[in-house]
Order: C-alpha cells, then sequence, then structure tokens
C-alpha cells in the first residue's frame, strides 16, 4: 500500500535535488535517475527520459524492489540498479545516479583499472562512517552495459563482499551514490564529485 501524501513529499524532494543537480552539470540531456525509499518493500524512482532539471510529483513511479512498476507510467530504465540496492541494504533511503563529466572521463582514464582507491583527502570524511583523512574509500568500476539487470547483479555480488563501499561508477557511464536518506546522499555525492575533480587533477599534474 503507497502512502501516497509521503510519495508526494518524496517527489518534490527529489525533484528539487534534480534541479540542483542539473544546475550543476550533472544530469544533462535527461540522462541521471533518482530514487527514495517508500516502505520495506518499495521505492519512488524517476520516470523514464525527464529532464531531470524539471521534473514534477507526476514523473515519479512507485516500484518494488523488483523494479516492477506498481503505479502508473514507466519508470527509469536504470530502475533495477536502484532497486538492488535497497533490497540489499536496509538502511538505504535514497539513491542519485548522475552523468557528471568528472565519473564519465575518470571512469574511462582509469581504463585499466576496476576500482578507485580514494586515501588521504581531508573530504572523505564527508561519507557516512568516515572519520579520518587516513581511511581508504574504495569506489569500483563497473563495465558499462545496456544490459541493466546483469549490471545489478554484478553490483550486487561486489557489495555483499564490501558492504560500507558508498558508491560506484560505470565507466564512461556516471556515478551510482546511496545513503540512509536523501540530504545524506546529496551530501555524499558533492564529496564524490569533488574527489573525482581532485583525482583528474592529480592525473594531469603527474603527466
Ligand atoms: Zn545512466
Amino acid at each position: 500500500m503507497i502512502d501516497s501524501k509521503y510519495f508526494y513529499q518524496q517527489a518534490i524532494a527529489l525533484a528539487a535535488a534534480g534541479d540542483e543537480l542539473y544546475q550543476r552539470g550533472w544530469v544533462p540531456a535527461t540522462s541521471g535517475n533518482f530514487s527514495c525509499r517508500l516502505n520495506a518493500d518499495s521505492a519512488i524512482v524517476t520516470a523514464s527520459g525527464k529532464h531531470k532539471g524539471r521534473l514534477n510529483p507526476s514523473d515519479f513511479i512507485a516500484v518494488d524492489l523488483k523494479a516492477n512498476a506498481i503505479s502508473s507510467g514507466k519508470p527509469s530504465a536504470e530502475t533495477a540498479l536502484h532497486t538492488q540496492l535497497y533490497a540489499r541494504f536496509s538502511a538505504i533511503g535514497a539513491v542519485l545516479h548522475c552523468h557528471s563529466p568528472a565519473a564519465t572521463v575518470l571512469s574511462m582514464a582509469l581504463a585499466e583499472h576496476n576500482e578507485l582507491t580514494l586515501e588521504n583527502y581531508e573530504l572523505l570524511k564527508a561519507f557516512d562512517g568516515v572519520d579520518t583523512h587516513a581511511a581508504r574509500v574504495r569506489i569500483p568500476i563497473f563495465a558499462n552495459t545496456q544490459d541493466i539487470n546483469a549490471l545489478a547483479l554484478e553490483a550486487d555480488q561486489y557489495l555483499a563482499a564490501h558492504p560500507l563501499c558508498p558508491a560506484y561508477l560505470i565507466r564512461g557511464h556516471g556515478v551510482y551514490c546511496w545513503a540512509k536518506d536523501l540530504d545524506s546522499c546529496m551530501r555524499n555525492l558533492e564529496a564524490l564529485d569533488f574527489l573525482l575533480h581532485c583525482e583528474l587533477e592529480k592525473m594531469r599534474l603527474c603527466r
């Protein structure tokens, strides 16, 4: 049973986040998708093909955790990547997927790597559970594919072995980031994108 008032509140919050992320240039040309958990068995996700800087509450669909729509409309093509995260981690309340330039370019520049290790950055403390710059945060890089179910399975297997991982990159595509609620997810995403920029700058300097 969907709580329509809660659905509406979450839709408004996600639309505001979408506007901010669009202004940053992280979800160009209808790319990206966003979601929030509704309850233990369902989430609200962006409808397919919508401009992410101009979302309104009718641009969101309720889905079960197997990515099936349970309200009218067509959910994002990448819905299974969101629901995989809600199904695996009961504490997750929000998932944001962006196609930021830093995530797109760095994941391609690291063509020989399946993981990016972030360490010695003060801003690592923005991530939940990290309280020192000396921590190591590993971000996996998965190959891009149009087979979303296969990618969801690959992510699920990685996250089963690395439950503290806060995000992953898809090569040449973008980033998935999640957290206990939307505000935390926005903070994590902002921190991660800053760190991806730093990694790109380090690569330029070391060339
Ligand atoms: Zn995408």
